[in-house]
C-alpha cells in the first residue's frame, strides 16, 4: 500500500497512541469532580493545557479544546459574528468548506461577507484584502496553508493588515502543522488546529483566542474551557493531539527538508514523464507536503480508480469534494481551465512517505495516463 493522502488523513503515530493509553482505563475521572480520580484527571488535563500553550506561545487560558477542525472554525466564526450580532466579514473564495459554509449560513441570518478572489496560485493578495475592510468589518478570516493545492498565505502580513483597522483576524492552520505556530509572531486573534492532519487522534482540535477576544460559545452546559464550550473534555484525545502537535512541531525543519526533497522528486518525476499536464499552487510558498497537478484530458476519478488497484491511494483535487464532478471550488478560484481542472489529483504525503513509494508511483502511473487518455480518444472518435 502507497498512501498519498496524508491531507485527508495521517496514520497515527505509535507514540501519541502510547501516550493516549492512560487516559482511557487509568486516569478516567471527570476532571470537573473533586475526588482524587477527578483531580489526577484535572492535573492532567491543566499540564496538557499548559503543554500546548508553550508549543503556540500563548496563555493556557487561550486554549479551547474542541471536537476537530471543523468546530473550532465554527466557534471562531460564529462565536465572533454572534457576539457582534451584526456586521461585515472577510473570507477567501479558497477557504475550506467549514470556514465557507459557516459564512454562507450567516449570510442567511443577515450578516454579509465578502469572498476574496485568489490569485491563479490560490494565493490571497494583501492589497486586495486590505481594500475589503469596511466601517462595519467585524472579522477576517483567511487560510493558513490551503488543503487542496498546498498554497501558504501570508499570515503575518494579513493579520498585521487586520490588526490595523481593529478587526479581528482568525486563521484556519488545520494543514498548517509544520509551519510556524507561534501566536504572537502569527499575529492572529484565532488560530483553529486539528489533531487527524499531525500523526494524532480524529475528532480533537482546538481554538487559540487571544484573551482580549469576545466569544460567544456555540455548546452552553457545564462550563467546561472557561465557560467557552462545554462538555466533558476527552482527555484521552487531547493528550494525542497534544503529544502529535509537540513531536511536529519539534520535528518541523528536519520533517520540512525531507519532505521538500520528496516532493521535488515528485514534481519533476511527473512533469518530465507526462506530457500535458500542470502543477497547481505556488511555486514556492507552498506546503513541503503537497502536490497538485492536473492532467489534461483526464477524468481525475479514473485515474484514481487505476491507481487503487495498484494499491496506491490519492485524492481528487479535493477530497471532501471528490463525489461531485465539478470541479473543485479552490481550482475554479484559481482559474485552472476545465480541461485540466477534471484532472486534477492531489498527492499528499507525510511522516511514512519513503523515496521508494515515490518511485513506485512515479514507474506505475505514466503508463496508466497514457491509456486512459488513449481509450479517450477511442471514445471520443465513437460518438
Ligand atoms: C481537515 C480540515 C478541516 C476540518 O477539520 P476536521 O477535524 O475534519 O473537522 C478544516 N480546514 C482544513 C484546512 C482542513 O484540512
Amino acid at each position: 500500500m502507497i498512501y498519498l493522502d496524508h491531507a485527508s488523513a495521517t496514520p497515527l503515530d505509535p507514540g501519541v497512541q502510547e501516550e493516549m493509553q492512560p487516559y482511557f482505563i487509568k486516569v478516567f475521572g471527570n476532571p470537573g469532580s473533586p475526588h482524587r480520580l477527578g483531580l489526577d484527571a484535572k492535573n492532567a488535563l491543566d499540564a496538557l493545557r499548559q503543554s500546548t500553550a508553550s508549543v503556540l506561545s500563548c496563555h493556557p487560558e487561550e486554549i479551547i479544546f474542541t471536537s476537530g477542525g471543523t468546530e473550532s472554525i465554527n466557534l471562531a466564526i460564529q462565536g465572533i459574528a454572534h457576539w457582534f450580532k451584526r456586521g461585515h466579514i472577510i473570507t477567501s473564495s479558497a477557504e475550506h468548506e467549514a470556514v465557507l459554509e459557516t459564512c454562507r449560513q450567516l449570510e442567511r441570518e443577515g450578516f454579509s461577507v465578502t469572498y476574496l478572489e485568489v490569485d491563479r496560485y490560490g494565493m490571497v493578495s494583501p492589497l486586495l484584502f486590505e481594500r475589503a475592510f469596511r466601517q462595519d468589518t467585524i472579522l477576517s478570516s483567511i487560510i493558513y496553508a490551503n488543503n487542496e493545492v498546498g498554497t501558504i498565505n501570508s499570515i503575518q502580513e494579513l493579520a498585521s493588515i487586520a490588526r490595523h483597522h481593529n478587526v479581528l483576524f482568525h486563521t484556519d492552520a488545520c494543514q498548517a502543522g509544520l509551519l510556524d505556530l507561534h501566536t504572537g509572531r502569527l499575529g492572529v486573534d484565532l488560530l483553529s488546529l486539528n489533531g487527524s492532519k499531525i500523526n494524532g487522534p480524529k475528532g480533537v482540535g482546538l481554538l487559540y483566542h487571544r484573551s482580549d477576544c469576545p466569544l460567544q460559545p456555540l455548546l452552553f452546559g457545564g462550563g467546561q474551557e472557561n465557560g467557552k464550550r462545554s462538555g466533558t473534555e476527552n482527555l484521552p484525545l487531547i493528550a494525542g493531539f497534544v503529544k502529535a502537535l509537540e513531536v511536529t512541531q519539534a520535528e518541523k525543519e528536519e520533517e520540512m527538508q525531507r519532505l521538500k526533497k520528496i516532493q521535488s522528486t515528485i514534481i519533476s518525476g511527473i512533469l518530465s514523464r507526462v506530457p500535458n499536464c500542470q502543477l497547481n499552487g505556488h511555486p514556492t510558498q507552498r506546503l513541503p507536503s503537497n502536490v497538485s497537478i492536473s492532467f489534461r484530458d483526464i477524468e481525475a476519478e479514473q485515474l484514481i480508480e487505476e491507481l487503487d488497484k495498484q494499491g496506491i491511494y490519492v485524492a481528487a483535487g479535493s477530497a471532501c469534494t471528490s463525489k461531485s464532478l465539478e470541479p473543485s471550488h479552490v481550482l475554479k478560484a484559481m482559474k485552472v481551465p476545465l480541461e485540466y481542472a477534471q484532472g486534477t489529483i492531489r498527492f499528499s504525503f507525510g511522516k511514512t512517505t519513503s523515496e521508494e513509494e515515490i518511485e513506485t508511483l512515479l514507474r506505475v502511473m505514466p503508463p496508466i495516463i497514457e491509456v486512459l487518455r488513449k481509450n479517450q480518444i477511442i471514445i471520443s472518435n465513437h460518438r
